[in-house]
């Protein structure tokens, strides 16, 4: 490998790791942020009188360590390298920082990586490293707080058009009606389930991501991202229930969903080939 192309790979695998270091502020941030605005709109109709607050967005505070506040030095916030010299302990206090950093980190240099070499170096690649990265947020979102905000999940169905647009013109009709089909589709599960069960299997957030997706891949794909992720998430339910402490826990979707894309965004023609061979 010439230095020149060694010096452009090693520059894609730090995007992907920055990348990466800013996912992990907004998957710890956005949800606080929406919950405050929540709040603050509930006391207004309430016509409670409004607490004031501190400013706290994507950009304030700078990164504090959760437990004594201290503010993270900046050679301690280098992706990866900054949590592996301080052994994940806070500088201050040496309280456990989670491991969850440096993976988000590690998965946007290794995504990162992967959509240029599959893809190219240009723009499409770039344009799917975003949804690729808007997945894994979404999917740790919903994780941990059992949320799939509007904010990422609307911006990632118009990215999705305007891909096709861009980079795949003849391909629109086919993303038009994936997104409306993939909404319809969870949203008749739900009310099927909901009809029958009298209780919520999944929220309006899951038919919005599986709506970006058929944005992203066209109708065809709905049938294969439904068989995956339900796979996937039937797997997942199987080791939940091994463990008695996990039994009936709720699960969210919006992880399998989010893994389904992924898959699909990748080595979709190579899936689909494997599908359309194993059902036909
Ligand atoms: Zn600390």
């Amino acid at each position: 490998m010439s230095p020149l192309l060694l010096s452009v790979w090693l520059f894609v695998l730090l995007l992907g790791l920055c990348l990466g270091s800013f996912l992990n502020v907004v998957i710890t941030r956005l949800p606080v942020m929406l919950m405050r605005e929540w709040r603050t709109e509930a006391r207004t109709a309430l016509e409670l009188p409004v607490e004031s607050q501190s400013r706290f967005n994507l950009a304030v505070p700078q990164s504090l360590c959760p437990v004594c506040e201290a503010p993270i030095r900046w050679h301690d916030n280098i992706p990866l390298i900054g949590w592996l010299k301080r052994r994940g302990r806070c500088a201050d206090c040496h309280t456990r920082i989670s491991v969850q950093y440096p993976l988000i980190e590690l998965a946007g240099g290794i995504l990162s990586i992967t959509v240029f070499a599959l893809f190219g170096l240009g723009w499409e690649s770039g344009f799917i490293l975003a949804a690729c990265l808007m997945l894994l947020a979404l999917a740790v979102i919903d994780f941990r707080t059992q949320l799939l905000p509007d904010i990422i999940t609307l911006p990632l169905l118009w990215a999705g058009l305007l891909y096709q647009l861009l980079f795949q013109p003849l391909m629109l009709p086919s993303a038009v009606i994936g997104a409306m089909a993939g909404y319809l589709v969870l949203w008749g599960f739900y009310w099927l389930f909901k009809l029958i069960t009298g209780k919520e299997g999944m929220g309006y957030g899951d038919f919005k991501l599986l709506a970006a997706l058929g944005a992203w891949l066209g109708w065809s794909f709905l049938p294969l991202m439904l068989v995956l992720s339900a796979g996937f998430g039937a797997m997942v339910g199987l080791a939940l229930q091994a463990n008695p402490a996990r039994r009936g826990m709720p699960m969210p979707f919006g992880p399998f969903l989010a893994m389904a894309g992924w898959a699909a965004l990748l080595v979709g023609d190579e899936l689909m080939a494997a599908y359309l061979a194993l059902v036909i």
